[in-house]
């Protein structure tokens, strides 16, 4: 017998509604405070289902979901805080509070590096937008429907999208021009949707991005993957969403045309995955024929924890989900209150992966998505007296380097590729070629019409130093 269930609705909070929230009152007032006051600098999107499913509200502010989605104090230096503070609750002077704002959000690093100088394709010369081309076999792509997301991540290094900092401009020819050019790139296979959220849309927006890519002069195009956080912020999508029988029926349509779907659902805490509705989710994900690969950054305050990504990977294994990569927290945003050292990030990969089934092992991490490459940080050794850190490309700019254990000199403060110097008294890295500096990082703005690729990919990203890439 059929039970009808009413199905949720999707309840979005931003900084101008939060108030409405039936939590809102109960909040300490230095808590409301600090959502009002930082969430002018920084994205705040919260919704319902993240309220009362996944935040535990007797143990806020340190619940690690409040701390993924809420704004708070430390996120900005005390004293750039209390200014703002005294401008926004006290003075209430919007022309002074937008000043304000704009100072703090370029010292944040908003466009990590030079950005889509490198990555950006092209036809007969004329660069599309949209599109990101990094590594050989997979090309990225931004649809213009799929700019926002279920709710945002508090360390989120898209951000400048979100508040309007890039310019994203889109047109409808975006598909063709996706499709024009993986015709002329036979050396494709995966095509990666990516956003913000791609599944913010609606199916039939989604269908017309993906039907296309069926085409029989896209046989080269054999993995199509689509980025997403709503199997954490809203479940619901794929299970009780007006549209959500559709959006199964579209997964296995790519199936049934030969292809790989992939969702490679962005997972920071076992706490996304333990509601019942989570769970519904990745099963009918998986049963649409579809795979479910599990990824997300390691945050300080959030997970860092190996028994959280543990249960995580255990959890999702159990459901059908493969575990595919532990990031390292990237340099923008307000990334001095998430970051880890490299050291600690290693620690923690290592513990967690000790506790899981091989089947949870296909993880990789961690790994920072710099501009030459994915590196991944594979241990701490003593060679020859000097203790060094071992390191590999699991992707590269040049493919070659991928798999070439390097090393750096041990440091115990370095969070990022940029900190670290070449072990055993070396010059430079092996990819590295004279001209490099890879010790004078120069932040430079990414060209307006470019900018939304610095805010690229699931891991994806790309810049112009030996720094931060997506
Ligand atoms: C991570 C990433 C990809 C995908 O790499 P895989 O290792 O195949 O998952 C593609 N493009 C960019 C720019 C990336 O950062």
């Amino acid at each position: 017998m059929l039970v009808e269930v009413a199905a949720p609705r999707f309840k979005p909070y931003t900084r101008l509604t939060i108030q409405q929230a039936p939590q809102w009152a109960a909040m300490p007032t230095h808590l409301q405070e600090a959502v009002l006051v930082v969430s002018r600098v920084l994205p705040f999107r919260t919704n319902q289902y993240v309220m009362d499913e996944l935040i535990n509200w007797d143990n806020v502010p340190d619940d690690p979901i409040y701390r993924l989605t809420f704004p708070h104090e430390d996120m900005l230096a005390p004293e750039d805080y209390a200014l703002l503070r005294d401008l926004v609750l006290v003075k209430q002077d919007e022309v002074a509070i937008e000043r304000e704002v704009r100072r703090l959000r370029l010292g944040m690093n908003p466009h990590p590096a030079g950005q889509m100088t490198h990555n950006v394709p092209s036809i007969d010369g004329v660069p599309l937008r949209g599109l990101q081309h990094k590594y050989k076999e997979t090309v990225l792509f931004f649809p213009s429907a799929g700019q926002t997301c279920h709710a945002y991540c508090t360390f989120c290094f898209r951000w400048p999208q979100f508040v309007g900092m890039d310019d994203l401009k889109f047109d409808a020819k975006e598909s063709n021009e996706l499709v024009s050019y993986l015709k002329l790139h036979p050396e494709v296979t995966d095509v990666l949707i990516t956003g913000g959220d791609p599944l913010i849309m609606s199916t039939r927006a989604l269908a017309g991005y993906l039907e296309p890519l069926l085409a029989p002069e896209l046989a080269h195009i054999q993995n199509i993957r689509i980025g997403t956080k709503s199997v954490s912020y809203w479940p619901h999508r794929f299970v009780t969403d007006k549209d959500a029988d559709e959006l199964l029926q579209l997964f296995r349509k790519v199936v049934d045309a030969g292809k790989n779907l992939s969702v490679m659902g962005h997972y920071n805490h076992p706490a996304e995955l333990r509601p019942a509705i989570a769970q519904r989710a990745v099963k009918r994900i998986v049963g649409s024929g579809a795979t479910l690969r599990m990824q997300a950054p390691l945050i300080r305050h959030i997970n860092e924890d190996p028994a959280g990504w543990a249960e995580l990977w255990t959890t999702g294994v159990r459901l059908g989900a493969i575990p595919y990569y532990m990031f390292v927290e990237r340099d923008t945003g307000p990334s001095h209150y998430f970051r880890l050292p490299l050291a600690k990030a290693y620690e923690t990969f290592q513990a967690a992966y000790q506790r899981v089934s091989g089947l949870a092992r296909t993880v990789r991490g961690p790994s920072m998505s710099a501009f030459p490459g994915k590196v991944a940080i594979d241990g701490i050794v003593t060679i020859g007296g000097e203790k060094v850190f071992a390191l590999q490309f699991l992707q590269a700019r040049n493919p070659d380097w991928a798999r070439r254990p390097f090393y750096a000199k041990f440091d115990p403060e370095a969070t990022w590729l940029d900190d670290l110097v070449p072990a055993f008294g070396e010059e430079r890295f092996f990819f590295q070629t004279e001209e490099d500096e890879p010790h004078r990082v120069i932040p430079i703005a990414a060209p307006r019409a470019q900018a939304h690729a610095a805010t690229a990919g699931d891991g994806a990203g790309d810049i112009g130093t030996l720094s931060t890439g997506t």
